[in-house]
């Protein structure tokens, strides 16, 4: 029994600090990882990895916050690496950005739509990124988009990733089809409201991912995240839900090896 971190940033690693971060994840029984790319330029740099370790794979997709503008091309080469690269097994990360703001809410639209068709026309999954507005009410209306696009669409072969909605949303989420997943902020001691989605919500729907460097784990919240640290949320979530931690990692490794196919 192993688990997986499903979505982590190794591409985002100094070079010479990757063979360490991935050492430390085999000792923590982290047997398997998805690296997730933002850009073409970094879906270039994953592949790579992605030869070294036969036990890692990657994704192509264009972040919300990395759009250009020049969407035609830019998703002819996206369908590209994913037709082409046996190791890429998702089109992510893709979805709305609210937050950083740094393009015109149509264009974060038509660059999402456009990536769910790409998933689609070649039968692999999504890993979709939600994030809201700084100001009071404004991360509902990222949400509220988000759900609006995937129904429209009918996309159901997704993942919402670094879930920090509610519990109304997770629901329209899972009736829709989609899987959820958590990092290390379910560990910070004051994130009560994730903590009571969770206890709600089955672990058949789930899958854990670090989303290192980016996120850590209480305790440690200075410090860069690191895929070691997926052991630390299957134990957050096996006290939330009073469960056995190797139900845990039983049932979210199997969801992962359905989704993702590795
Ligand atoms: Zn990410």
């Amino acid at each position: 029994m192993y688990l997986i971190d499903t979505h982590c940033h190794l591409s985002h690693f100094k070079k010479e600090d990757r063979k360490a971060v991935i050492g430390r994840a085999r000792k923590a029984n982290v047997e398997k990882i998805i690296t997730v790319a933002c850009t073409l330029e970094e879906a270039g740099e994953c592949l790579p990895i992605t030869d070294e370790y036969e036990n890692i794979w990657t994704t192509v997709g264009i972040h919300p916050t990395q759009l250009s503008g020049d969407i035609e091309s830019e998703l002819e080469k996206v369908l590209e690496y994913a037709k082409n690269e046996e190791k890429v097994v998702a089109i992510g990360e893709i979805g709305l950005d609210y937050y950083h703001d740094t393009a015109e809410h149509d264009l974060q639209t038509a660059y999402f739509v456009g990536q769910l068709n790409i998933a689609r026309q070649i039968d692999k999954p999504a890993i979709i990124h939600c994030r809201g507005g700084k100001n009071p009410g404004e991360n509902e209306q990222a949400f509220i988009d988000l759900i609006h696009i995937l129904e429209q669409e009918k996309f159901k072969n997704g993942v919402i990733h670094c879930f920090s909605g509610n519990k109304v949303e997770a629901d329209r989420i899972m009736d829709m089809g989609l899987m959820i997943s958590f990092t290390g902020i379910i560990t910070y001691k004051n994130n009560h409201d994730l903590r009571e989605v969770i206890a709600d919500m089955p672990l058949t729907r789930m899958m854990l991912e670090t989303d290192a460097p980016y996120i850590a784990i209480e305790g440690i919240q200075g410090g860069p995240g690191e895929p070691a640290y997926v052991a630390d949320i299957a134990k957050a979530i096996a006290e939330i839900k009073n469960v056995s931690l190797e139900e845990v990692i039983r049932i979210t490794t199997e969801n992962a090896e359905r989704f993702f196919q590795v």
